[in-house]
């Protein structure tokens, strides 16, 4: 990724670096794709400080101030026939990418490294974990935050990994608050390999007494949720080693309910589903 000081271009700023990045040719006759992740801060909430720290080595600014100011940046002459990979380079290709993926993080679907991952569905990508929207939501706006880390539940989570997605959560319940809607979180540590998430808005109308009817329907089930004070900390709660449901309520940005079914056995694996039914019935 080259990088090179604007100073000659941009003189009422401060010496800043702009990093270029290139992306190979994409073979779509074999259905390949690249992606890239990255933030984006936007200039005029940086420090001068952070606009002028230089990572890596920088070069000046290969285009003149006429080129710059006339947005020279995309090169679409080229035919893309010329940038297909040959045949056998894509067999090395394919080669060397299987050596360095793990063979059970290959085949899971929600490894960023999976080339099956839907990423159309990709909302944002973080350091360490990314939101999606769910295949097949129960509604609209159901999201799933994913850790890139291929860990079974958010116990597992490293320190990282668990500041991060606390900050996806707060920015959702925000989100959805403006929207006028609550949010339920919800996680399945029962057969599933890599932690998913859930994210479920319900309508404002509907979140009154929300925790209790949960409770009271999850009995109907035959299942027992103990209700954890406001203030636990799950990784603190949950017993190693032990599968379980669990369920976050948050009204008005607030832990309305936080509940924990330990599952021993059998569990009903459309338990989540049919739970959000209740704050948005019709869907
Ligand atoms: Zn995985």
């Amino acid at each position: 990724m080259p990088s090179h000081l604007n100073h000659q271009v941009l003189q009422e700023l401060p010496t800043h670096t702009t990093r270029f990045i290139g992306l190979a040719a994409v073979d779509n006759e074999k259905k390949l794709k690249w992606l890239y992740a990255f933030n984006i801060t936007p200039c005029c909430s940086m420090t001068s400080k952070e606009l002028t720290n230089t990572v890596g080595p920088v070069t000046e600014c290969p285009y003149g101030a006429e080129e710059c100011n006339s947005q020279f940046f995309y090169d679409m002459s080229s035919s893309p026939g010329q940038q297909k990979r040959s045949a056998s380079e894509n067999e090395s290709y394919k080669a060397r990418k299987k050596q360095n993926v793990n063979v059970s993080q290959e085949s899971c679907w929600f490894c960023l490294t999976n080339p099956e991952v839907q990423k159309q569905l990709l909302l944002s990508i973080g350091d360490h974990s990314y939101i999606t929207l769910a295949k097949g939501g129960l509604v609209q706006d159901h999201l799933l935050i994913i850790p890139m880390e291929h860990v079974p539940a958010s116990i597992n989570l490293s320190d990282s990994a668990e500041k991060e997605i606390e900050k996806y959560k707060n920015a959702l319940v925000n989100y959805f608050h403006d929207q006028e809607y609550d949010v339920i979180f919800f996680e399945r540590n029962f057969v599933s390999p890599h932690l998913q998430l859930q994210i479920v808005p319900i309508p404002k109308s509907r979140t009154s007494g929300i925790t209790e009817t949960i409770i009271e329907f999850a009995a109907s089930q035959g299942l027992k949720f103990t209700e954890l004070s406001k203030f636990s900390v799950l990784k603190q709660v949950a017993p190693p080693k032990k599968s379980y449901f669990y369920i976050e309520v948050v009204v008005n940005k607030r832990y309305s309910g936080k509940l924990l079914h330990i599952i021993e056995g059998n569990f009903p694996l459309q338990f989540g589903r049919v739970m959000t039914e209740l704050g948005n019935p019709g869907i």
